[in-house]
């Protein structure tokens, strides 16, 4: 059973933790160079590589929208930004090993439909091109939005190698739907998903959000069951983050419309609940899949992982990141590149990675990384597994944060065993609040300097 009062008394900021360290502890000391050394490390690993590319374009503004976004209604940019990039994978394919196996590739934004199906052509014809062993079967995801979705475009994406479609949707209420600036009626987002249907995409995932302006019990009843009623393969759930001091266009939003925490949380149960007797079981804190879903099958395995997509089963990946924003992870490194236009054209002109920060990870960070991941994605830790791997015992490496987590183990979030910490119902809800504790840099930031959007 989830104790949501209890969930709701562990509300403040934390981090998402899709890396760590966090993002803002990346560092333009990060150079060129050190770039291309865990380039070259990566290669001499040979391990399967995962290819992002961040489409970023969008024809308006969704307010409650936190992505690196540009907005525009100009379609030459479209052209000249797949200049770009096919400059960029030049590149790259300079430094890295395109003949290594492509198991993975994502395109996210943005909106990656705002290219038309000729140009998507161009952009998975430049991966082909470049990256000579892509998998057979590989996993081929795409963000899509319903209201710029065409039969041609999933022609070209399906013929390309795209078996996984994620569908933008957030909720289906008319009243929260213009609150938020995205008009999107069902039958348009049902049209969408039969198109990937009918064209074989093997895994549809709804997106939807709780805690965005006008939403009700009532009214998020009645989402849940237009979003069952499109049958989807998996469903990602996400608390809306308000965020205004980072994205200027959540400034638009009254936040006097905002649900409160209570009304927030019988969402939350209500959707748990909904998505369960469905047949929709929750693998994390935000995600919810069928029995059979390599997600949950990877999972029941300890074997899931989660990066700057969300969950994925492939762990043994080394992911690179093209495209403005995008951000690369490796054993033992980050990289991002820049996020305006203006100095990503202005690197690649100059015949350079656009490399705006990164960071190198210690074997200590390392460490902290297998921790922290394993719990946000398994909800159990093994310390036997972490002490083989990094040479340590576990009980005294963290014996302060052992101590730490006292609290939450007496809350009911967590059991902390001789030889294991596993999270409860509950603490799989919060479990970034669990992984916080084991986070270096954190604890250096005063709290009330915090600037993260908050857990509940
Ligand atoms: S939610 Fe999607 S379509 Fe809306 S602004 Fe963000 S990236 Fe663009």
């Amino acid at each position: 059973m989830i104790d949501y009062e209890k969930f709701a008394s562990y509300s403040e900021p934390v981090p998402r933790y899709t890396s760590y360290p966090t993002a803002p502890e990346f560092s333009a000391d990060f150079s060129e160079q050190n770039y291309a050394d865990h380039i070259a490390r990566s290669n001499e690993s040979a391990r399967a590589l995962s290819l992002y590319f961040h489409l970023p374009f969008c024809r308006s503004a969704c307010y409650f929208c936190g992505c690196n976004v540009i907005y525009t209604s100009k379609d030459d940019l479209k052209e000249r930004y797949i200049d770009y990039l096919e400059a960029e994978l030049a590149i790259m394919s300079k430094k890295l090993d395109t003949k290594r196996i492509v198991s993975q590739i994502h395109f996210g934004g943005g909106t990656p439909t705002f290219f038309s199906a000729a140009e998507l052509e161009r952009i998975i014809g430049a991966i082909d091109k470049r990256f000579s062993h892509i998998a057979k079967g590989v996993e081929f995801g795409v963000e899509i939005d319903p209201r710029f979705f065409s039969q041609d475009q999933m022609i070209v994406l399906r013929n390309g190698g795209v078996n996984r479609i994620s569908f933008g949707v957030q909720d289906f209420d008319p009243k929260v739907q213009e609150s938020v600036h995205r008009i999107q009626p069902l039958e348009q987002t049902k049209n969408a998903v039969d198109i990937a249907r009918n064209n074989g995409v093997e895994s549809i995932n709804i997106d939807l959000i709780y805690g965005l302006p006008f939403q009700s019990v009532a009214t998020f009843e009645n989402t849940l069951r237009s979003a069952l009623l499109l049958n989807p393969d998996r469903i990602a759930l996400f608390n809306y983050a308000h965020v205004p001091w980072m994205k200027k266009t959540m400034r638009k939003l009254d936040e006097t419309t905002l649900p409160c925490v209570a009304v927030k949380l019988k969402m939350l149960q209500m959707a748990v609940e909904t998505f369960e007797n469905a047949g929709l079981m929750m693998i994390g804190m935000d995600h919810f899949s069928r029995a059979s879903d390599p997600l949950n099958i990877a999972q029941k395995n300890g074997k899931l992982h989660r990066n700057f997509q969300g969950y994925t089963t492939h762990s043994d990946c080394d992911l690179f990141g093209f495209g403005v924003t995008s951000i690369g992870e490796g054993v033992d490194f980050y990289a991002q590149n820049y996020r305006d236009l203006a100095p990503y054209e202005a690197a690649i002109d100059a015949g350079k990675l656009p490399l705006m920060r990164g960071f190198a990870l210690n074997e200590d960070d390392r460490l902290r990384k297998t921790v922290i991941n394993t719990l946000m994605s398994n909800f159990t830790l093994d310390f036997t597994r972490v002490e083989s791997e990094f040479k340590i015992d576990f009980r005294t490496y963290f014996a302060a944060e052992l101590a730490a987590l006292k609290p939450l183990e007496n809350d009911g979030l967590i059991t902390i065993s001789d030889r294991s910490i596993t999270a409860s119902l509950t603490g799989r809800l919060l479990i970034r609040n669990v992984v916080m504790h084991f986070d270096r840099y954190l604890k250096k930031q005063p709290q009330n300097e915090r600037r993260f959007s908050k857990s509940v």
